[in-house]
């Protein structure tokens, strides 16, 4: 596969990091989703009193025709978010280690750090408390904060989360394992990082076939922790080059 190096100073502008959740701020090896999917079916099947294996089908109706199982059940059932997201993120996550490479990485950023997820405020904080990086972010947008009809790929998650919280488009970076989340993120002049891990989902399994990154992925990695430590690192050696001379030097030259 093709793969787009570019210098890190390709983040040079970026005042606000942008970080999905799931299969994104961990790795997706921790295999969290199979859980969520599982459970997700399981509510299904008791909500409705249906055999797992047409809850199973039904969600995958509901997901694919509006962007989240929780979207379809509250559009056609009115279905209690709550309910739904409690159930399905009642999860063990005992697969999500500790990570202080991501704590220090993000640390070493400039500007402001989000998640920016189509799951729950509560679960977003419990995968942050397990990965150790909770006092990194400035704030969480979820699929509460997205009116639960309006999730990630959709334009409005993206307006709703720059209104919310001040951010400029052109001066934000946004890392998602979905390539078509980082479709609207393109469109709206983000700059696109593609955490790249291999699950059931069928968007990721499409992408063993490319033999190049689509056009609105600007960069891609496998391993979030070093690719942010490196672009920290590069930033901060950019600012020190252009940091002024120091005064007593600066009086010395001029004599
Ligand atoms: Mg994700």
């Amino acid at each position: 596969m093709t793969e787009k190096h570019r210098p890190a100073r390709d983040f040079e502008h970026v005042e606000a990091w942008v970080f999905d959740l799931d299969n994104t701020l961990y790795p997706a090896d921790c295999n969290l989703f199979a859980q969520i999917d599982r459970r997700m079916g399981e509510f299904i099947a008791n909500s409705f009193g249906i055999p797992l294996h047409e809850a199973q089908r039904l969600r995958e109706a509901y997901y694919y025709e509006h962007g989240t199982t929780l979207a379809g059940l509250v559009r056609l059932h009115g279905v209690p978010p709550d309910d739904f997201l409690d159930y399905v993120h009642d999860i063990d996550l005992s697969a999500v280690a500790p990570c202080p490479q991501l704590v220090a990485a993000l640390g070493a950023l400039p500007g402001r750090k989000f998640i920016f997820t189509n799951g729950s405020r509560k679960h977003a904080e419990a995968v942050a408390e397990r990965l150790g990086v909770t006092g990194q972010f400035a704030d969480i947008c979820d699929i509460h904060a997205l009116g639960y009809l309006h999730p990630k790929p959709m334009r409005e998650a993206y307006q709703r989360f720059v209104s919310a919280h001040d951010v400029m488009p052109r001066k934000a970076a946004m890392f998602d394992d979905l390539p078509h989340n980082l479709e609207t993120a393109h469109a709206m002049g983000m700059t696109t990082v593609l955490v790249h891990g291999l699950t059931e989902h069928p968007e990721h399994r499409a992408m063993t076939g490319w033999t190049e990154l689509p056009a609105h992925i600007h960069h891609r990695t496998e391993a979030l922790p070093s690719f942010l430590a490196a672009i920290g690192a590069a930033l901060a050696a950019d600012r020190a080059e252009l940091s002024p001379v120091p005064p007593a030097q600066a009086q010395f030259c001029l004599t």
